[in-house]
């Protein structure tokens, strides 16, 4: 019996109001926990139950923040009901109907709704790079570029626009406590952020912030609000502490009694403050939803062993402020975490890669181990290392796939002909003919944008000069693609074969690329349509690389790269975090404040909470830093953590490499992978 598997409070939380009588919705539930203690087993364990006490499973909306902790969510709900319930795909499909992150369900209920909001049910949605170049366009035309030495970047411009919108805080005071030293623009990003919000509307485009911002307004409506909430009998939340003050009030309008609301979280793992979440909504639970909220705690942890837990907690120990209790564990060990000392960036790579072999010989498979690091690019010179030695990985967080120009410039296509109205998509499609510069776009775009239908009044205008035959072939394979005639996914052939040519004169490494399309080509199909597919990617790709030794087939086996954010929510038998060292956790560009500087502890304690049975701290003594300054790249001699302070080295066993292990290279050689290229080969076409 599935319930018997779980400790009492879980159990309470599992069962919490679902006993009474099969109609009988339950009051507001709050599980909040350490890391490792079960939450997201018992939420999962919660859908469940509830589907085996009669909830309708198509009524159930499952919900989180990032999308890795989504995928996270789904593959456990998947698992347990089919424990549960018996492998009964219907119902496992139902269950996972309506589960996904905030900014996709948003996504589909903006859609459901458009008409009712006077929104174009048409919308595309611009990823942040995108609105990061409408902002930039915007920013040029407004011409605070030039005129205003030192005006915020794009990036900037984006960031402090979405941390305004997303904390629901006036722009005035988001500047004074976030971006001091952005504020003597406020007039200018203030007219800066209207022509924005102009655009987009005028575009008929959707950014991530829109995406909740428009949800948030459309159940402001009450009875859209009362019609969205009796879609769901149950809404399960994970990842909480994630959540920010926007998805909150979402939650209070689609539930305002907190009937059938549960959520499970754990303050000690906020680490998304950059975009606005807040550890308050778990704490203003249970006032938000009084007099009913239930809560349960949990203490036990079953992911880890005691010296890994004992070290993780000995590192959050020392926040200036935290809420959940320290954790126990049965789970007895007698190997501490290792605090590995390494020369350098290229020695730690050499250290985890002779180390994930080791660990594979002795009966480990790749997927069983993951290294993890604060920024994305700490992991260059491993990655390289991999490749070099054939080993296959993933890399979740990060440059990926989906960013790379080609593919990007492939997904612009089909954009633009899903709604010619993006500028964003229409502006970059255009400038890839020969002859068609910005400024031949910029008018363009205007001339379709005066017109009803925009590819029809494209198809009328003359050719650029110097662009005849190209502009031609790409007028017609818009037309095509606005058809539709060619169903789906045969369309993304078209605009494959339309693109190959300029892919060619492009790009150098046109063949790797072509692999690519090809690759994503494999991935559209697997979507119902182009609208779909577009929503879906947008906002929740599927994760690769563009680096073919990187990039393994579904089947196979690898190891997992990722960033601290992306691992949320997982767990591994082993885990090795680099660059355990002062500058990259906490990070450089997080030590102004101590809130920047507490978000980076619990950083790394959802790092060190990853772990099941081993545990590596990986401190390089040096390593490059990509200067900003005029001397360029150079070395520092790093120094380890502020976070493991000398009295928390008890926790660890020290040691340095290549102490730790001496081999030969011959020795070396002879492990690793061996990769059948030709299955690669064929896989790429299966
Ligand atoms: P995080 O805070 O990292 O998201 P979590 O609290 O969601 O962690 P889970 O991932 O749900 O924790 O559980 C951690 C591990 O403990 C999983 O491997 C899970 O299967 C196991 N586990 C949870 N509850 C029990 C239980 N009652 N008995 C045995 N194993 C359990
Ligand atoms: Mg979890």
């Amino acid at each position: 019996m599935y319930l018997e598997k779980l400790n009492p409070q879980q159990r309470m939380a599992v069962e919490h109001g679902t006993l009474i009588d099969g109609s009988h919705i339950a009051g507001p539930l709050l599980v909040i926990a350490g890391a490792g203690s079960g939450k997201t087993n018992t939420l999962a364990h919660r859908v469940a139950h509830l589907i085996v006490k009669g909830a309708d499973p198509r009524r159930i909306l499952l919900m989180t923040f990032s999308r890795r902790a989504a995928a996270e969510m789904a593959r456990r709900v998947e698992r347990i009901c089919r424990d549960v319930l018996g492998s009964n795909a219907g119902v496992m499909a139902d269950a996972l109907s309506w589960s996904g992150t905030f900014h996709g369900i948003g996504a589909r209920l903006l859609r459901d709704y458009a008409e009712q909001i006077g929104l174009d049910p048409g919308f595309t949605i611009h990823d942040r790079e995108d609105s990061a170049d409408l902002m930039n366009l915007i920013r040029h035309d407004l011409g605070f570029s030039k005129t205003e030495s030192r005006f915020p970047t794009k990036g900037t411009c984006l960031a402090i626009y979405s941390r305004a919108v997303n904390s629901e805080t006036a722009l005035d005071l988001v500047l004074r406590d976030v971006f001091p030293w952005c504020a003597t623009w406020e007039k200018q990003l203030r007219e800066l952020f209207a022509c924005y919000v102009e655009a987009k509307q005028s575009q008929n485009v959707l950014d991530y912030d829109d995406l909740l911002l428009y949800w948030a307004q459309m159940v402001g409506e009450a009875m859209i609000a009362e019609d969205i909430g009796s879609r769901f009998d149950h809404v399960l939340v994970d990842e909480y502490q994630d959540t920010n003050r926007l998805q909150a009030s979402i939650l209070l309008a689609l539930k305002p009694g907190g009937q059938g609301l549960t959520v499970v979280g754990d303050d000690a793992q906020s680490i998304y403050s950059f975009r606005a979440a807040t550890v308050r909504n778990i704490l203003d639970f249970p006032a938000a939803f009084s007099p009913a909220a239930n809560i349960v705690t949990l203490d036990r942890n079953y992911r880890s062993t005691q010296p890994i837990l004992a070290a993780a907690n000995a590192v959050i120990d020392l926040a200036s402020e935290r809420f959940t209790k320290n954790l126990w564990t049965e789970r007895q060990s007698s190997e501490r975490p290792r605090l590995v000392t390494v020369r350098d960036e290229a020695e730690q790579a050499r250290y985890i890669t002779d180390m994930v072999l080791d660990n594979r010989e002795e009966g480990l498979t790749l997927k069983q181990q993951a290294v993890l690091f604060r920024a994305s690019h700490h992991s260059g010179p491993l990655e390289v290392e991999l490749t070099r030695r054939n080993i296959p990985f993933v890399k979740f967080g990060g440059l990926k796939f989906l960013d790379s120009a080609h593919v990007k410039d492939m997904l612009a296509a089909l954009r633009f002909a899903q709604n010619p109205r993006d500028r964003v998509a229409g502006f970059r499609l255009m400038q890839i003919l020969p002859g068609v510069g910005p400024s031949t776009a910029q008018k363009t775009l205007d001339l379709m944008a005066e017109d009803a239908s925009p590819i029809t009044a494209l198809g009328s205008m003359p050719a650029p000069p110097r662009s005849g035959e190209d502009w031609t072939m790409f007028v017609s394979m818009l037309q095509e693609l606005k058809t539709g005639k060619a169903g789906w996914p045969a369309e993304i052939g078209l605009a494959r074969q339309w693109y190959a040519p300029h892919l060619e004169r492009l790009h150098e490494d046109a063949a790797t690329r072509q692999a690519d399309l090809l690759q994503l080509e494999q991935i559209a199909s697997g979507y119902a349509s182009r609208e779909r597919f577009l929503t879906e990617l947008t906002l929740d790709p599927p994760d690769a690389t563009s680096d073919q030794a990187g990039v393994p087939l579904l089947d196979e086996d690898y190891l997992i790269l990722s960033t601290i954010h992306s691992a949320k929510g997982q767990e591994w038998t082993r885990v090795f975090m680099l660059n355990v060292v002062d500058g990259c956790i906490p990070s450089d560009l997080a030590v102004g404040t101590t809130a920047e500087i507490e978000e980076e502890r619990r950083l790394l304690y959802v790092a060190m909470t990853r772990a099941r049975d081993g545990l590596d701290l990986v401190v390089p003594q040096r390593f490059f830093t990509y200067g900003q300054n005029s001397q360029g790249d150079r070395h520092v001699y790093a120094s380890r953590s502020r976070f493991i302070p000398a009295t928390l080295l008890q926790f660890f066993e020290a040691c340095s490499w290549p102490q730790v292990k001496s081999q030969t290279a011959a020795q070396a050689q002879a492990r690793q992978v061996r990769i059948d290229v030709g299955a690669r080969m064929r896989g790429m076409w299966r």
